[in-house]
């Protein structure tokens, strides 16, 4: 997902905002979504994850009447998106997707002049699918992107930070000092085949001997 245009691949044919009704040009009305257009039939991917609250022709008095076939997904953050004038749906009420997984086919059903997706998003799902709670779907895209994003890069930073303070530890053992009793001890041990030739590259034998010593077994 592309936070600068988050609508790559789709021309706009209809911004969120004031607008002349299609139907009626002498209206002047709210537009509460964009409306954006691929090929006739083209899949419909979800802009965010989430759970698949309505995917089926929309009731009139519902909420969602006149937005044809309809696909309504809650976010986590209980924003709802809905996909609206679908050709068909590829997913059922209940289910959850993920960012970018088809849910759909673009199409023209309900009250729509011709093939294209009429994507809003709602502050609230419920009463009526959270109708009339809409603002402007590019805006709230680009922030949850980047809030996304950000929360990623903090996520691997403290991944990083881990792992980096794992591998100062690692060094300091590494580079613990060898007594030259122990060294001897085992270059001794190991002439006189008290001892096979052990991996010297590993202190794990000078530290038990250490310990040994210190607790005056050895
Ligand atoms: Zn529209």
């Amino acid at each position: 997902m592309n936070a600068s245009n988050p609508f790559e691949g789709y021309r706009v044919s209809s911004p969120y905002g004031p607008r002349t009704n299609p139907f009626d040009h002498n209206l002047v009305e709210f537009h509460k979504g964009i409306d954006l257009v691929k090929a006739h039939r083209s899949p419909i991917f979800t802009f965010v994850s989430g759970e698949v609250l309505h995917a089926k022709l929309g009731d009139a008095g519902s909420g969602l009447g006149g937005y044809g076939i309809a696909v309504a997904v809650r976010d986590k953050n209980n924003h709802l998106h809905i996909y609206a004038h679908l050709d068909s749906t590829t997913v059922k009420a209940g289910q959850q997707v993920t960012v970018g997984q088809e849910i759909g086919k673009q199409g023209t059903t309900g009250q729509s002049t011709g093939s294209h997706l009429h994507y809003e998003v709602r502050q609230a799902c419920t009463p009526n699918f959270g109708y009339g709670t809409h603002v402007d779907p590019t805006n709230y895209l680009i922030s949850y992107i980047n809030r996304e994003e950000k929360m990623m890069l903090e996520e691997l930073q403290s991944r990083m930070n881990k792992l980096e303070s794992r591998l100062t530890k690692l060094e300091a053992q590494a580079s613990m000092p060898v007594p030259d009793w122990a060294r001897n001890a085992v270059d001794k041990a190991v002439q006189t085949g008290v001892l096979l030739e052990p991996d010297r590259a590993s202190f794990d034998l000078y530290r038990v001997l250490t310990v040994l010593n210190r607790k005056g077994l050895l």
